[in-house]
């Protein structure tokens, strides 16, 4: 049986960039495979925010997750910074890994264009990534195609332990993305990827009136100037997406042929997106609100799937230990 790792940071609301990209496929994978899946929330100290709102966000991003089909009776679900094994395995990784590999990453290169003062905890991002997975030694990681570059890197970090460590038999398993059909979700800008901190995103949470308002002045095909001009649905990024990943394959032809016989405005077609939207995720929202009612019962679950972790990460730790003489 093969090990699943994924994490996600509790920095935001989880939107559908990150349900299509990553978490329906935690959801379908848990069924079939021993799974983790970490709230990770020192990464999320990486750039500027707030404790308060840090504490309140990783249980929202709990009760999401759990509304959106995640099962704690076949995946252990928990926060990070319950389980301090992976910053000591993080800053073990961190002395055998090379300064080049991490200034090369394209987020890194991103993230600190934006910044004042860079820490040195958003270069080594990566590093404490491959940690999170490699303390599991989980073979397969589904994630989203910006996180491929992420995962290189703790395939080098991998081979680099074992060759100077556990050079007859690989100790650390070279851990392989799992990626969706819908590895990239487009936002509603029409070009940049779904995320929360573009501030472009459809959160999982949204109401209906709320997913609406998003969606009515959303970017569609930027050649299309007039409802009687014939639309291109390929050069319709978010709106013709996120059709494929609602609306059943029979709307999905009308929206084709009608968009580009001109016989549908973009406004009916994005009506006939929020029916075939909303209708996904009404149970989901359903769920949550449930969940929000209970935080008693979210923070045991949280506590549980740490500590089923931890059993886990202690095992990995000690024979790290052991083989690095630090023990
Ligand atoms: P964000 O980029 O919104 O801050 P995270 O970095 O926490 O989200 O990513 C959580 C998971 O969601 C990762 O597996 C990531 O690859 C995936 N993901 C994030 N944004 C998208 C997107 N726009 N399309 C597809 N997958 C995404």
């Amino acid at each position: 049986m093969a090990r699943i790792f994924s994490g996600i940071q509790p920095s935001g609301e989880l939107h559908i960039g990150n349900y299509l990209g990553a978490v329906k496929n935690w959801v379908a994978l848990q069924h079939e495979q021993e799974s983790f899946f970490c709230i990770v929330n020192y990464h999320a100290i990486t750039v500027p925010y707030t404790p308060e709102e840090l504490r309140r966000r990783t249980r929202e991003m709990a009760i999401s997750l759990l509304a959106s089909g995640l099962d704690p009776a076949r995946a252990a679900i928990f926060v990070q910074s319950d389980v301090p094994e992976h910053t000591e395995l993080a800053w073990i990784f961190n002395t055998i890994t090379p300064l080049g590999e991490l200034e090369r990453q394209v987020q890194f290169k991103d993230k600190s264009s934006k910044q004042e003062q860079v820490m040195a905890g958003l270069l080594n991002y990566p590093v404490l990534q491959a940690a999170d997975i490699l303390l599991y030694r989980a073979d397969i990681v589904p994630v989203g195609e910006d996180q491929v570059q992420h995962l290189e890197l703790s395939r080098v970090v991998a081979r680099n332990w074992n060759a100077r460590f556990s050079p007859d038999a690989p100790y650390f398993p070279e851990p392989q993305p799992r990626l969706t059909p819908t590895r990239r979700i487009v936002g509603l800008d029409g070009q940049a990827k779904m995320s929360k901190s573009l501030g472009n995103t459809i959160s999982l949470l949204d109401p209906p009136t709320v997913v609406w308002d998003k969606l009515r002045p959303a970017v569609t095909d930027p050649a299309r100037l007039r409802k009687t001009d014939p639309g291109e649905p390929e050069r319709c990024k978010t709106i013709y997406q996120l059709h494929r990943a609602f609306s059943p394959a029979a709307v999905v032809a009308e929206v084709e042929t009608k968009c580009r016989g001109a016989q549908w405005g973009c406004i009916e077609c994005k009506q006939v997106l929020h029916e075939h939207l909303t209708a996904e995720l009404a149970p989901i929202q359903e769920r949550a609100a449930v969940l929000a009612a209970e935080p008693e019962r979210v923070d045991a679950l949280l506590a549980d799937g740490a500590h089923r972790a931890r059993a886990v990460a202690r095992e990995t730790m000690t024979t790290v230990r052991d083989r690095m003489g630090l023990a």
